[in-house]
């Protein structure tokens, strides 16, 4: 089945042409662990989960790799800051970043490399770019010269009279009217960690590590490059200057970048009051399943608005479909057949997901289902048309994970509370709160069977 994307270098909604037969390799820019993943960066996270998704269902194999930024400025300076080693920082951070990718059911990564123990392979780049004159020593550093590359500013579509050639810029993160020779490899500085190479003793630069990653991985050229657009400038535009400039020739076919959330119409900062993170969301008693319907029901191409009563919406769309499932499964047989109706919308919601993840037409035709079987009313539906319904829900739910689709045996709340308790204490390796939780279920007369996304409570 073929899959569109919106490709930020051509501006067009393309089909996806893997390099080598269904086999699609994707790079997607990983976390800068030096705290807490807020829920902006979630969203990206759930956007790349649903892309994956989206293309495995059309019948590719994928392999992708995410990086973990393990050494950079924002890095370096926490740790000094409390008196600790990066690595330590970097180490529990990324910890909670897994976490938090379990928590909302993001499909791990074929590899997850780490920058730090990848310098060899940006020292082999900056090697080379060097010796073709393209990058020069300055000071003890290592910067790109823009002007050696006549294509820099393609991606994010950078006037050409912006460049300033020669004007070296030292941090990673920068605008376009700083659009100058951006730095390769940093030389050492106090209080900061450094590796020895030919060139000088230093840290690498933020974007060196993503190409140095994507190429010992996925090689010269691979389909899809995947971030927020917050990455298109600098970090993107650099990495096309490096891995094109080193490998000879184009190396990303797709880059894929997914709007950003905004949080009550604003930008997301902790002055501002408005800064989430998944465990925030928790403490206020939200489940994660309507956390990732949330992420999940925005088209990437637009800004998400979190607020509270999105939330809420969410998880009372989540209880409406998990009772509308179970009202399914409890009523009785009646002669009105609409299962081609039912087949055309299923049809539909893959249709719409397929061309560019048009998620919010898909979600609306699943609730064109609902809508059509209540209309008609469950007791009047043939046998055959409700296992259409449920078929086409299970199948949405691969997709989707968000809806409890077995049939339950009357379970009351307050087990089903104990029972989310458990398996969130679990999430957070609270292994001892769990175990107990799970002893009083047992003496309660029920039984947890946890499964890879999930659990199920059944009466013993
Ligand atoms: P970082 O850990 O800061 O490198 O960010 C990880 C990912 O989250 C990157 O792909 C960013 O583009 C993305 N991101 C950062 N802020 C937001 C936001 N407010 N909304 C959506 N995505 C974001
Ligand atoms: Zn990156």
């Amino acid at each position: 089945m073929e899959v569109k994307i919106y490709n930020t270098l051509t501006e067009k909604v393309e089909e996806i042409k893997p390099i080598e037969d269904n086999l699609i390799k994707m790079y997607s820019c990983g976390p800068t662990v030096y705290d807490f993943a807020h829920i902006g960066n979630l969203r990206y996270f759930v956007f790349v989960d649903l892309l994956k998704r989206t293309l495995l269902k059309a019948g590719y194999k994928v392999f992708q790799v995410m990086n973990i930024t393990d050494i950079d400025d924002k890095i370096i300076q926490r740790a000094n800051e409390r008196k600790i080693d990066y690595k330590e920082l970097a180490k529990t951070y990324e910890k909670y970043f897994f976490d938090d990718i379990k928590k909302l059911k993001i499909l791990m990564p074929e590899k997850t490399p780490h920058a730090t123990e990848e310098i060899p392979t940006m020292v082999e780049i900056i090697s080379k770019l060097l010796k073709s004159g393209i990058a020069y020593k300055k000071a003890g550093s290592v910067y790109y010269n823009i002007g050696k590359y006549a294509e820099y500013g393609k991606l994010s579509k950078l006037d050409r009279r912006e460049l300033r050639p020669g004007a070296s810029v030292d941090i990673d993160s920068y605008e376009k009217d700083n659009s100058g020779d951006f730095v390769l490899w940093k030389g050492k500085k106090e209080n900061e960690p450094f590796f020895e190479t030919d060139f000088g003793v230093g840290r690498p630069g933020w974007h060196i590590e993503c190409s140095a990653m994507s190429y010992r991985y996925l090689g010269e050229q691979f389909d899809i490059h995947t971030g927020g657009v917050d990455l298109i400038f600098p970090h993107h535009e650099n990495e096309i200057a490096q891995s094109e400039m080193f490998c000879g020739h184009k190396t990303v076919n797709y880059w894929v970048h997914s709007e950003h959330l905004l949080v009550d119409g604003k930008k997301m900062s902790k002055s501002l009051g408005n800064f989430y993170t998944l465990k925030d969301l928790q403490e206020k008693g939200f489940p994660l399943n309507a956390v990732r319907l949330l992420f999940l029901s925005a088209h990437y191409k637009t800004q998400l608005n979190f607020t509270i009563k999105g939330l809420k919406a969410s998880e009372n769309t989540i209880k409406n479909i998990n009772e509308f499932i179970q009202r399914l499964y409890s009523s009785g047989d009646g002669k009105k057949d609409i299962s081609e109706s039912i087949a055309h919308l299923k049809e539909e919601f893959f249709t719409h997901l397929f061309n560019n993840i048009d998620i919010v037409k898909s979600l609306a035709r699943m609730h064109d289902i609902v809508n059509l079987a209540n209309k008609t009313e469950l007791d009047n539906l043939t046998r055959s048309s409700k296992s259409k319904i449920l078929d086409a829900f299970k199948e949405f739910n691969e997709i989707l994970l968000v809806f409890n689709l077995e049939k339950s045996e009357i379970i009351p709340q307050e087990i089903r509370s104990l029972a989310e308790e458990r398996w969130n204490a679990r999430q957070d390796r609270d292994f001892e709160r769990a175990d107990d939780i799970r002893n009083k279920l047992t003496a309660l007369g029920y039984i947890i069977e946890d499964k890879k996304d999930d659990f199920i409570i059944r009466k013993k």
